[in-house]
């Protein structure tokens, strides 16, 4: 069993009071990691530490402040193999799958380094005898809160925007995957990060997460997590006029039109559906098919479904593995049978299932789920595990329809080959993001960000740098 601890002044440390909370290994049962339950006092350390620090790296040139984070991302990379496995036995997700979020976090490092040399203010031309130019400077002291689906990757995708536009840090890993972050510490350590920059702190959400947001002295929270725990954190912030950055649910419809590439979209399909067991905001996880193939589309979906192995996540052959937690992995079971209730016939699996060796572990085969309202609670709510619904459609209006149902309004995927469609339909989704005859795919360069309930979407590239930072407008008359 390992042992973590807070990150803080540089130095890893217990919690004051020394109370630890057990944290679970999702394929076996057992304890894998014993992390601090940090409370007030930790939290005025780890301020204190980062208030210290922040004269100095707010000053620190862009160059060295390039160097630092460069030699940040190099050293994830040359460990991407212990940190994959950590990240894998920590989070249930399959291993090979993990090496890529791990090469995706040295690059959230890689990009925000080399962003933090070409970032600047602006000027404009103004009429009259005056001059202006805006500053950017760095907000103080700012607080990344993250969740457990892509634990390092997220993680990343926050510090590495906030240090490069030279904020000082208290980030909060998820209480259910706090391994990588742990590594990441030391790696920053190892790096020259100067002390106290970047502090990491462990606990609870309800307690820990919550005196962060509290800290009069954080002056910015980047969160990714739960609708429900944003519109909790909002409610704290905005009292306190603190910059809020919300990176929140989805419920992603997957619209598929008869006149698609067949094979390519049932493929991508499976994957937008199931990939990290279904725990991905950005999860496809409402099949729309038009109603002429809804038939074969849906044979097929499921024989593909037959291929995708559930189980140990450290084996080559997984794809899918381990639930988070016992209470996310009843959850799921829940929706399963409310949706018996709310009328929707399981095509496909659904099935808890102990793989030989792992009978303590939570397991549950990808499930299809056809002939539910775009009312039920299994279309509206984001379930966030491998449990897919499938709809019929019959014209592009209803498609539409469908698509923008929920509440949320983060991703989608369209798939068709008739292009004057593909602008159509975009066009009219109300989603952050839409895929068209691809998924997942987003490139550093690009913002990133939901509409509606899913957020407020001003994270990524040059977004989450404009977060990050202050703009102070000067004028001069001559
Ligand atoms: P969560 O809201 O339960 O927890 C997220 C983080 O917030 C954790 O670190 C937790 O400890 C902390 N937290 C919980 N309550 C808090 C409080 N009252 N005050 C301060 N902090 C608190 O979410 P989760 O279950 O960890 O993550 C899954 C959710 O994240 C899903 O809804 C998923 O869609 C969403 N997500 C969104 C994106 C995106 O880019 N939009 C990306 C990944 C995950």
């Amino acid at each position: 069993m390992q042992k973590i601890y807070n990150f803080i002044n540089g130095n890893h440390c217990e919690a004051i009071k020394k109370k630890y909370i057990e944290n679970f290994n999702p394929s076996n049962g057992s304890v894998y990691s014993v992390f601090p339950d940090s409370d007030e006092e930790d939290i005025e350390l780890a301020v204190q530490s980062a208030e210290n620090a922040y004269p100095a790296w707010s000053k620190i040139s862009a160059e060295n402040r390039f160097k630092i984070l460069n030699r940040i991302a190099e050293m994830i990379d040359d460990k991407n193999e212990d940190l994959a496995l950590a990240e894998s036995i920590d989070q249930g997700m399959p291993l090979w799958f993990a090496r890529t979020q791990i090469a995706l976090s040295a690059q959230n490092f890689r990009f925000f380094a080399t962003a933090a040399l070409q970032y600047s203010g602006t000027n404009h031309s103004i009429e009259g005898n005056y001059a202006n130019y805006n500053l950017k400077s760095p907000i103080g002291i700012v607080a990344c809160i993250c969740p457990w689906n892509l634990p390092l990757y997220i993680l990343t995708w926050k510090i590495a925007p906030a240090l490069a536009t030279g904020n000082c840090v208290i980030a909060k890993p998820s209480e259910y995957s706090p391994a990588t972050a742990y590594m990441l510490s030391e790696i920053c350590y190892q790096a020259g990060l100067p002390n106290g920059v970047l502090n990491i702190i462990n606990g609870t959400g309800e307690k820990t997460g919550n005196l962060i947001v509290e800290h009069p002295k954080i002056k910015a929270i980047s969160f990714t997590g739960k609708l429900n725990t944003g519109k909790l954190i909002s409610t704290k912030a905005a009292p306190m006029f603190k910059k809020l950055s919300l990176e929140l649910g989805g419920k992603n419809p997957n619209i598929i039109f008869a006149d698609c590439n067949f094979d390519k979209a049932i493929k991508e399909s499976v994957r937008a559906a199931f990939l990290n067991q279904g725990e991905l905001c950005r999860s496809g996880s409402r099949i729309i098919v038009e109603k002429s193939i809804y038939t074969q589309f849906k044979k097929q979906f499921i024989n593909e479904l037959k291929n995708q192995q559930v189980g140990n996540p450290v084996l080559k052959d997984t794809k899918i593995g381990a639930i988070i937690s016992k209470s996310h992995f009843e959850n799921i079971l829940n929706y399963l049978q409310l949706a018996k209730q709310e009328g929707g016939k399981i095509l496909f699996g659904g099935n808890p299932i102990q793989p030989k060796g792992l009978e303590n572990g939570w397991f549950i085969t990808p499930a299809v789920i056809e002939n539910l309202n775009i009312e039920s609670k299994c279309n509206q709510e984001e379930i966030f595990g491998p449990i897919v619904t499938i709809s019929p459609f019959e014209t592009e209006e209803q498609a539409i329809l469908m698509a923008n149902s929920t509440q949320y309004g983060l991703s989608s995927s369209v798939w068709t080959e008739n292009i004057s469609k593909a602008h159509r339909v975009v066009s009219q989704i109300n989603a952050g993001i839409v895929w068209v005859n691809c998924w997942m795919y987003v490139d550093s360069k690009t913002p990133f960000g939901g509409m509606k309930n899913s957020g407020n979407g001003n994270s990524g590239a040059w977004n989450i740098m404009d977060f990050f930072t202050e703009e102070k407008k000067i004028y001069i008359k001559y």
